[in-house]
């Protein structure tokens, strides 16, 4: 017998993760002009740079999760 394998759909959405606040923001919220450039202002701290394409759940982002951000080590 073949069991059917469940296959949950999934929608991995895009994201972009501000480098200076942390911050993520969906790619839809941006608009044209800043896909064609490339460059997605930061609507929080207003970092005009290049943010971080993350994929994250759609799910998840409307949860807000929080990362405590990378700690660096004394060296
Ligand atoms: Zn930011």
């Amino acid at each position: 017998m073949a069991s059917d394998s469940d296959r949950s759909q999934r929608e991995l959405s895009q994201f972009h993760a501000c480098i200076h606040c942390g911050s993520v923001f969906r790619r839809d919220e941006f608009d044209g002009t800043a896909v064609a450039t490339g460059i997605y202002p930061c609507t929080k701290c207003g970092h005009d740079g290049p943010l971080n394409i993350v994929i994250r759940d759609v799910d998840a982002a409307a949860t807000g999760t929080n990362d405590p951000g990378p700690s660096g080590s004394a060296g």
